[in-house]
């Protein structure tokens, strides 16, 4: 039996490796977060490197000469999996991928002690201040991530972007920006239209609380900032994943909310109720004692690890899936023990669950010969079931950059990275108390809105998606739409379902997270583009070709 996990990507950042083209105001980039590249790790640092940022300003030289001393040691925490040690070559569930869904997974099952349980993750376990201190959530940690570059893109001018992938234990859960959003209803209701039973708000929500614990800043800061919440939409404190709201906002953030406020968008003092339209706060993923990062490893793999029937072997990348001889009945995965460039085969005696991420779970199974015909022969790889659907509706949220100089307040945001002084104040006040600014990830104030809130009226959000349902999508679509009627089917389904919410507005289109910086991601969270992730012909075992097909035909691009 074959399961494929997947968790689409909410933020995903994609940035584009070359900075020639930044230099406009207003640009349309495929990337999520600026912000400031900080050190990839806690060394005293010499330079950051500002990059994908305002125009002019690519490099910032801080002689900041900061001697980090290091956070409290997680010494008695595993560190290597158990790669080295471990021999045993069979077990009940074999899980692809420790990232965020894979670690879950495997917490879950392994609660049965008659069942083993086997992680197979790519990377390391990384327990540096890079992925635990709140702050550096805003950099890229570019060297936890894999290096992947999108194929050129016709209706962006042929540009390439890095697409980002978190490569070590956690997945993206270790990488990512920490903003812990909880989408409207209606978007989950999609998922159960969709045909699938019980993924609806209703069916999900019980798990939203199981998962995930809020327990706010103390009441002092939660007066000085104006945060609002309601505990009662999130878990008990036995919810594995921990959040809070940080204990510092830059003074700006708080002219963005005036702004909304002007443009008459409603303020929702808690999102998580299914609510998410409108200007908000959201939690982060951060513990609020600790204040430090929680991720699948911290919250879901750390407090289970002494399990003996759960086994996580770092540095082991699956490469391909294992079958009965003849059949398309998994067994099991050939994996490769990447220091000991050894290649092993692990038997699964009940399930194969693929969670390698949006990019590598379809590599994985397009190497195992499951994917369309033509792009497994062309890449040398014997069919194994012809499937046109594997490696395609790839979607991902494309971004316009607002930049603006905002000099009215200070502190801002990025003084982090452009004062020494403050900096060195603000990592005393973290290693000391937990608070300052160094407790904040990415943005935890931002607006989603509706169709009907972007183009100011019930109406004019009516003609577009009429406008929208009347598009020819195979015109601007990949050739596998035009090819393969249940891929285009699928597509379609899609479609109708979005075009009807959006005429309904019960769930938002774009995403505009704000922090007080002069720069704002404008996200499209509803496109209907669609891309491919297909193996690369001449090096089937490399990263696979990636394209997003963003296309200007396509109207929802107008709105960014
Ligand atoms: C830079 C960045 C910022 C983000 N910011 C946010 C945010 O602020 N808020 C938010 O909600 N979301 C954010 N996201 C998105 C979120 O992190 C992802 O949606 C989520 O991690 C996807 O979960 P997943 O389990 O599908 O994949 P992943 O978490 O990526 O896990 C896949 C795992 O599989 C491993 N793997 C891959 N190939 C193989 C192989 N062949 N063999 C073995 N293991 C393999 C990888 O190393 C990884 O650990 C961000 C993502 C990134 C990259």
């Amino acid at each position: 039996m074959l399961f494929v996990l997947q968790f689409t990507s909410q933020l995903f950042l994609v940035c584009p490796p070359s900075r020639a083209n930044s230099a406009l105001l207003l640009t349309i980039v495929i990337r999520y977060k600026p912000a400031i590249l900080a050190p990839t790790n806690f060394r005293p640092v010499k330079s950051f490197d500002l990059a994908c940022s305002k125009p002019g300003h690519f490099v910032l030289t801080l002689a900041a000469g900061l001697l980090w001393v290091g956070i409290a040691s997680a010494a008695t925490l595993p560190s290597s999996g158990n790669s080295t040690t471990n021999t045993t070559r069979e077990y009940d569930y074999v899980i692809v991928g420790g990232g965020l869904t894979g670690l879950v997974v495997a917490n879950r099952l392994s609660e049965d002690p008659k069942v083993s349980v086997l992680v197979l993750e790519y990377g390391i376990i990384d327990r540096s201040n890079t992925t635990r201190v709140p702050y550096y959530g805003t950099s890229l940690n570019i060297g936890a991530m894999f290096n992947i570059t999108s194929g050129p893109e016709p209706a962006m001018q042929n540009r390439s972007y890095a697409v980002r992938a978190g490569s070590i234990a956690g997945g993206g859960s270790s990488v990512n920006g920490m903003t812990l959003d909880r989408a409207s209803a209606g978007d989950y209701d999609s998922w159960e239209l969709l045909g699938n039973p019980g993924w609806g708000w209703d069916g999900l929500l019980p798990y939203f609380k199981k998962s995930t614990d809020f327990d706010p800043p103390p009441p002092e800061i939660v007066e000085k900032y104006n945060y609002t919440y309601d505990e009662s939409w999130y878990g008990e404190d036995a919810s594995p994943l921990k959040s809070t709201i940080p204990h510092w906002q830059a003074p700006d953030t708080y002219t963005f909310f005036d702004g909304l406020d002007e443009l008459e968008i409603p303020y929702i003092e808690e999102h998580a109720a299914g609510t998410a339209i409108g200007q908000f706060w959201t939690p982060a993923s951060i513990h609020p004692t600790k204040l430090e990062r929680s991720s699948s490893l911290t919250s879901y793999y750390d407090p289970v690890s002494a399990r003996p029937n759960l086994v996580l072997l770092t540095q082991h990348q699956v490469k391909t899936l294992t079958f009965n001889k003849g059949t398309t009945t998994v067994t099991g995965v050939r994996a490769l023990n990447r220091p000991k460039n050894e290649t092993i085969n692990f038997t699964a005696k009940r399930e194969v669950i693929l969670a390698a991420g949006s990019i590598h779970t379809p590599q994985i199974l397009q190497l195992s010969g499951i994917g369309p015909a033509s792009i497994l022969e062309a890449a040398g790889v014997d069919v194994r079931l012809d499937f046109p659907a594997v490696g395609s509706n790839f979607q991902d949220h494309p971004v316009a950059y607002l930049n603006w100089n905002l000099t009215n307040t200070e502190p801002q945001p990025n003084e982090l990275a452009t004062n020494a002084t403050f900096n060195a104040e603000a990592l005393q006040l973290y290693l000391t108390n937990r608070t300052g600014p160094y407790t904040k990830a990415q943005s935890n104030s931002v607006a989603f809105l509706s169709l009907e809130m972007i183009l100011g009226s019930a109406d004019a959000a009516s003609v577009m998606v009429e406008e929208l349902k009347s598009q020819e999508h195979r015109d601007y679509l990949p050739y596998i739409y035009s090819a393969d009627d249940e891929v285009n089917a699928g597509f379609e389904a899609q479609r109708e379902i979005i075009a009807e919410q959006l005429i309904a507005s019960d769930v938002a289109v774009l995403e505009f997270p704000f922090s007080g910086l002069g720069s704002v991601p404008n996200a499209l969270q509803k496109p209907l583009s669609r891309g491919t992730v297909y193996l690369n012909a001449t090096h089937p075992e490399a990263e696979p070709v990636l394209k997003y097909v963003f296309a200007r035909r396509e109207i929802m691009m107008t709105l960014i």
